[in-house]
């Protein structure tokens, strides 16, 4: 015991200034690691990766298994190898937020801040017929995350964003109505869209369980991106918003212009929106529901 608390002594003595920054900054890229990771698919591969290895590591300092220990030792690199690998989708997403980042001005000129409202008008005043009809629609407003890979996967489109034309494009049993809409810049760019679904374990701890695909692919699309989701159900007609892995129901047509002004308003939000916020948009958009 005294020896413990000499170790622990002579480890504070030696302790700077410096060495204490350096282990704050180890610790503040774990956390933000950790913390955009938690409640996503790549969460339960790191849990399982780091299960294995601590599994691996004990079972041969516990056991005088040479063998065993030999195999693990030249296969445990290769498993690093493999991080990039599977982790590849993450990777992207956070380098690309590295790089907006960098750009601190958004462009927010008056224009598209005009536009941008008469989009946010159509949007709802399209779910509010659409709920009334009870038909079902999925509408992704893309942000700064880059949506291509969903674009290309639908029927591309360049229309402005009208009510007749979301109307049109879910009207049961049409071309375009299976599947979401996605808006860029206040243009429709595409119909028909499969997104990605949900892989987070939020749907089967809410009391709705029965939650279909289309409400898995909002939330889905809002986990991979900071872009919003707007859901109207096809069952019972309600609206539902997606954003940044959470899922805001039951929404009457006021509250959902009002949520989308706070979202998307650059005024409002973008200027405001800092260095940390930008490379961690989980971090600080989970607050809402
Ligand atoms: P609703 O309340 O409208 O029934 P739901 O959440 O119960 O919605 P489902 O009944 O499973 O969902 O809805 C199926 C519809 O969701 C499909 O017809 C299709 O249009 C849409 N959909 C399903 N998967 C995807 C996907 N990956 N990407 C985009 N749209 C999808
Ligand atoms: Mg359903």
């Amino acid at each position: 015991m005294t020896e413990f608390l000499n170790n622990l002594f002579f480890i504070f003595q030696r302790l700077s200034w410096l060495s204490v920054l350096d282990i704050m900054l180890v610790t503040l890229i774990f956390f933000g690691l950790l913390y955009s990771l938690r409640d996503t698919q790549a969460m339960a591969l790191l849990r399982g990766m780091i299960m294995l290895i601590v599994a691996l590591i004990l079972l041969t300092s516990l056991v005088e298994l040479p063998a065993f220990s030999w195999f693990t030792q030249n296969s445990l690199p290769a498993l690093f190898l493999a991080l990039p690998v599977i982790f590849a989708p993450e990777i992207r997403r956070a380098l690309e937020r590295i790089g907006r980042a960098g750009s601190i001005w958004p462009v927010t000129a008056k224009s598209t801040d005009l536009a941008l409202e008469e989009t946010i008008h159509a949007i709802v005043s399209a779910t509010a017929r659409l709920s009334a009809r009870q038909h079902g629609a999925l509408i992704i407003m893309q942000r700064l995350d880059n949506l291509d890979e969903y674009i290309q996967s639908g029927v591309q489109l360049s229309a402005k964003v009208t009510p007749e034309l979301l109307l049109q494009i879910f009207y049961p049993n049409t071309p375009l109505h299976d599947g979401g809409v996605i808006i860029v810049n206040s243009k429709v760019v595409s119909a028909a869209s499969v997104l990605p679904l949900s892989a987070s374990g939020v749907l089967n701890r809410t009391p709705e369980r029965q939650m279909g695909l289309r409400h898995r692919a909002a939330l889905g699309t809002s986990e991979v991106s900071d872009a919003i989701a707007i859901v109207v159900s096809e069952e019972t007609g309600s609206i539902s918003i997606a954003h940044a892995g959470r899922m805001l129901r039951r929404l009457d047509s006021d509250r959902l212009e009002n949520i989308l002004l706070a979202f998307l308003r650059p005024s409002a939000r973008e200027q405001q929106l800092n260095i940390f916020e930008r490379l961690l948009p989980g971090l600080f958009g989970r607050k809402e529901e």
